[in-house]
């Protein structure tokens, strides 16, 4: 997309008209990074922008103003990857809150299983909600989230998750993948839970086939993923190679059984850490057969060194170069896995720019970090990425930086998040300081 598609010249709405909300002065992002040179207002009525160009907004009267002064206006960021049944859970881990991360991966696994015991409906809806609450704030128009599914927890983090859910929707829109964290062949009795949850609603499954026991019991598992996917009519949301353990090779299998089944563009393929240990050959292949069948790469940039165990963040760089849609999540947030995280896409692609990396001479690779949370990452949560122009449904964000390399410098200023042409969540921010020298005024 070209700049240029964004300067719809619109006739002045009749002055007797009153907006809903204009926002003045704002220069428009695509999802591919373009940026307009010119300054537009935007002008929204009945939940959709009814007008998007240079002075569209003079002289019209308005219940609500955003003066952009400059600011970039973009569709909602999506957050594609996320754990909102453990977001926040944290904080209720040992005695004193916050233990050193576990490099012991069974223990990890225990911790975690102990933790989803202690979970109740409401408590995990509580949690998720103030997720949910603080991903509008960021920006974040859609969240695809995973909610474990399980002998243990068995339905409660996923009603809790739905609750949450079906609170927030005039905030933004979840979308729930259910996820058998704990097997489908070691944990007789999680299938039929997957199947009952994507009866109840859940708009798509998941899986993390190399958490079984033998490679049959993996393959037992994509096949079944596969199975339930078709079963129910939905798109797959899976993590696979998700260590960087060179044991863990399951990436093609996903991909052959992706075309055989006809799922192109509805598999999405999270972390897939382990790709980092294949042979180069082997890695080529994988990846050729991963653009072939459509299958959208979400990495999480926190996964690297720092974070322990190490999951990496794949070989982005070269799945990219393939023509594969990469996009990058925040994964886990605050919880047993991860002590960090504020659901901030501009910190996510921040950090992938660093991660992949996307550094080059001309910084084209803030473009393409910009669309790991925008477009890329609408396409790995299995939604359509609505571009900003007049006729949409009224759901944009609005940042005081008036660049994307500015916006990727995150310094604090205001953000709103506007949905259905309300605004729905905003962020303040300055920074102050004495005059210099100190004390002379
Ligand atoms: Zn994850």
């Amino acid at each position: 997309m070209t700049a240029s598609e964004h300067q719809v010249s619109v006739a002045p709405l009749d002055g007797a008209v009153v907006a809903d909300l204009i926002v003045e002065r704002a220069r428009v992002a695509s999802a591919a990074g373009a940026v307009t040179a010119e300054l537009v207002d935007v002008v929204v009525r009945g939940g959709r922008i009814a007008a998007l160009g240079p002075g569209a907004g003079a002289g019209v009267a308005a219940r609500e103003r955003i003066a952009a002064d400059g600011g970039l206006i973009t569709a909602p960021f999506t957050e594609p990857h996320s754990h909102p049944d453990k977001a926040l859970s944290r904080r209720s881990i040992g005695p004193l809150g916050l233990p050193a991360p576990l490099t012991h991966r069974p223990a990890l696994m225990q911790r975690q299983r102990d933790l989803k015991a202690t979970f109740t409906r409401e408590e995990v809806a509580d949690r998720a909600g103030a997720f949910l609450r603080l991903a509008a704030a960021q920006g974040v128009g859609t969240v695809a989230g995973q909610a474990d599914i399980d002998t243990v927890t068995g339905l409660t983090s996923f009603e809790g998750v739905m609750d949450a859910r079906e609170a927030h929707t005039d905030l933004l829109e979840l979308r729930v993948t259910a996820f058998p964290q704990e097997g489908l062949v070691q944990d007789p009795g999680a299938y039929d839970l997957v199947a009952a949850a994507l009866a109840a609603g859940a708009h798509r499954v998941g899986g993390w086939p190399n958490n079984e026991r033998s490679p049959e019991d993996q393959l037992t598992h994509l096949d079944q993923v596969f199975e339930l996917a078709e079963r129910f009519g939905v798109g797959i949301d899976i993590n696979v190679d998700y260590f960087t353990d060179p044991t863990e090779r399951l990436l093609l299998p996903l991909a052959e059984r992706t075309l055989a089944h006809g799922m192109q563009g509805l598999v999405n393929a999270n972390h897939v850490g382990a790709l980092e240990t294949y042979s180069q050959g082997d890695a080529r292949q994988a990846i050729e057969k991963v653009a072939e069948a459509g299958i959208t790469v979400t990495v999480c940039p926190t996964n690297l060194s720092g974070s322990r165990p190490y999951r990496g963040v794949s070989r982005a760089a070269e799945l990219l170069a393939a023509g594969v849609t990469l996009a990058a999540g925040t994964g886990n947030l605050q919880d047993n896995w991860e002590p960090f995280g504020n659901l901030d896409p501009l910190d996510t692609a921040r950090l992938a720019w660093h991660a992949v990396p996307l550094a080059d001479e001309d910084d084209r690779g803030v473009e393409t970090a910009w669309r790991l949370v925008t477009d890329h990452a609408a396409r790995a949560a299995g939604v359509p990425f609505n571009a900003l122009r007049a006729g949409e449904p009224a759901d944009f964000v609005v940042l005081a930086a008036t660049s994307l390399t500015d916006a990727l410098r995150n310094e604090p200023g205001p953000r709103w998040t506007v949905r259905g042409g309300r605004i729905v969540a905003r962020r303040l921010g300055e920074i102050w300081t004495a005059p210099v020298p100190a004390g002379v005024a």
